[in-house]
């Protein structure tokens, strides 16, 4: 690829997904949510019941997956699976779950970054997952790695699923998101971990818009 990329990588909760969206709204760039491709995976998986460690019958799934991502009247993302909207119904605890078991086999990922890829156009891309620093963009112009403690994360997920009209509990989001965490880490393949030349940002105690600035301050140095 040869437009520029940002590439933002941490586990779910850190502020990733706003960050990138600010981003690259204020850059005018594209975007890639790489989650929103594994949740609708997840989706498709379990509209064709196909286990979550089936990846011989996955492979094909994720190499035909028909995602689009478009924008809404409101200029909000839109994401569809065969047609249908999926923007919200892929954003529950149980997609995200399996998401994360589907994310563990190999030949599934693989299946997944050609289509990646294809989302770095100019005049650049921020780029928003796990692995878009290490595996997918390594050659990335600029490599940022977003943390918050689980306690501030589970917070954080409660807030907006609550704001959602979900009912939730704090206990069991945090279980989740440590169970979550531990498998997105520990897999052979493409584990979280940030990029050896990737700035560490821990978001805890920092709102959107410190976070926003520190971002854009590290990406004026390094552009
Ligand atoms: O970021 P989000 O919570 O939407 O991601 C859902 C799941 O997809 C993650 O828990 C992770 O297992 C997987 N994922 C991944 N690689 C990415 C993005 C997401 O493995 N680049």
């Amino acid at each position: 690829h040869s437009a520029a990329v940002i590439t933002i990588d941490g586990p779910g909760g850190s502020g990733k997904g706003t960050i990138c969206r600010l981003l690259a709204q204020r850059l005018g760039w594209q975007l890639l949510d790489s989650g929103a491709i594994y949740r609708v995976l997840a989706l498709a998986a379990m509209h064709h019941q196909i286990e979550s460690d089936d990846e011989e019958a996955l492979q094909p799934l994720a190499a035909h997956l028909d995602v689009q991502f478009s924008s809404d009247e409101t200029g909000n993302m839109r994401i569809t699976l065969e047609g249908e909207n999926v923007t919200h119904t892929i954003r529950t605890q149980e997609v995200a779950d399996i998401a994360s078991k589907i994310a563990s086999l190999p030949r599934v990922r693989e299946a997944l970054l050609r289509r990646q890829r294809a989302f770095a156009e100019e005049p650049g891309l921020v780029a928003d997952g796990r692995d878009m620093g290490t595996v997918v963009f390594p050659q990335a112009d600029v490599k940022i790695f977003l943390t918050a403690t689980a306690e501030e994360r589970a917070r954080r997920r409660y807030l907006e699923l609550k704001e959602k009209g979900f009912d939730v509990n704090i206990g069991d989001l945090l279980s989740e998101i440590q169970a979550r965490d531990e498998r997105d880490m520990n897999r052979a393949t493409a584990p979280l971990k940030p990029a050896a030349d990737a700035y560490m940002l821990d978001s805890t105690n920092k709102t959107i818009e410190q976070v926003l600035e520190e971002v854009l301050n590290y990406t004026g140095m390094k552009l």
